[in-house]
């Protein structure tokens, strides 16, 4: 099913986002996290995309995986790094073989190791990658929005305006990056609206669970982490229990927020841990 017609018929509900795992190990354990989080009868869940070669195969087994459980709605992330039209074509042609629906497009973060330029290939910025998909194939497309803006782009506005420029290009609905004070992904609903944005716009929200590990995460992309909640985890930083048993309220209180406030479909990045995942979603359940 598209998910922008799940979207249509469900106000309520929560999507997982996974990453592929790649060792034995992980796969064995990945499986049991599908079966766990399968009973929370998730909106969609999605499969992330790695940086390069051999690990944009992880990403396809994980999906198949993912499709197997045939209660899952699934959605791969496809990103521009070293993507060419014939490479996206042999991969959507095979997508789309096997049933896929949806595809999450990014434009993805340039690899680590090599001098890359995003302007010397086939697609540049994440809206081209919508544009040929749109053009080309019947998906439900799903594109990335940042209410606290992105990390290369110095002006909000501008970077709203290619946030717009990619939506025009075809998208139909959006995920946001990670955000931990709710304030900004209302103003950003607001600018977006401005904007002439439309489309369905799911919260992106990781569970804090590890401080130092959120922080990681944070200097990779703009999203801030309140200094309140930071300085009450670090207290406890030899304690990991109760440092996640503070981290997991913070978030409870986050996704309550949102929902008191309308915002009833949540996107969690799981980072395939269902433990973490069971207390949000059961301490969510009857709200
Ligand atoms: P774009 O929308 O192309 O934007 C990238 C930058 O280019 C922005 O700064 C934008 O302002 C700028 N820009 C856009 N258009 C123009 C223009 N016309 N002129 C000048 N500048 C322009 N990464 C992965 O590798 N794999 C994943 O699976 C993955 N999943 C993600 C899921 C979500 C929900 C989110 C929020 C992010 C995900 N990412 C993933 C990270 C993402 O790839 C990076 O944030 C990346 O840096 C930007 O991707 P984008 O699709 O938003 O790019």
């Amino acid at each position: 099913m598209k998910i922008i017609d799940i979207l249509e018929e469900k106000k309520r509900g929560f999507s997982f986002e996974f990453f592929p795992p790649k060792t034995s190990k992980a796969k064995e354990s990945f499986k049991k996290t599908v079966q766990i989080l399968k009973r929370y009868k998730p909106l969609y869940v999605s499969m992330t995309y790695g940086a390069s070669g051999s690990s944009q195969e992880y990403t396809k087994e994980a999906t198949y995986l993912l499709l197997s459980v045939k209660e899952f709605t699934v959605i791969p992330h496809l990103t521009c790094v070293g993507a060419t039209a014939f490479s996206i074509r042999k991969l959507l042609d095979e997508y789309k073989l096997k049933g896929i629906e949806n595809i999450m497009a990014l434009r993805g973060d340039p690899p680590k190791d090599k001098q890359f330029d995003f302007k010397k290939t086939q697609f540049p910025y994440a809206k081209d990658l919508v544009r040929f998909i749109k053009k080309n194939y019947n998906f439900c497309i799903g594109v990335a929005l940042y209410p606290e803006g992105h990390i290369e782009e110095p002006s909000f506005d501008r970077h709203l305006q290619h946030m717009k420029q990619k939506i025009d290009a075809g998208a139909d609905f959006a995920v946001t990056q990670m955000f931990f004070d709710n304030s900004y992904f209302y103003s950003f609903l607001e600018k977006a609206k401005k904007a002439g944005i439309s489309i369905p716009i799911l919260p992106g929200i990781l569970p804090l669970y590890n401080i130092l590990k959120a922080k990681e995460f944070c200097l990779a992309c703009k999203a801030t982490i309140p200094k309140k909640i930071q300085e009450k985890m670090s207290s406890f930083l030899d304690k990991p229990e109760e440092m996640e048993k503070i981290g997991i309220d913070f978030t409870i209180k986050q996704c309550k927020d949102l929902i008191e406030k309308g915002y009833q479909r949540i996107h969690f990045f799981t980072l395939n841990r269902p433990r973490v995942m069971v207390k949000l979603l059961d301490a969510l359940k009857n709200f």
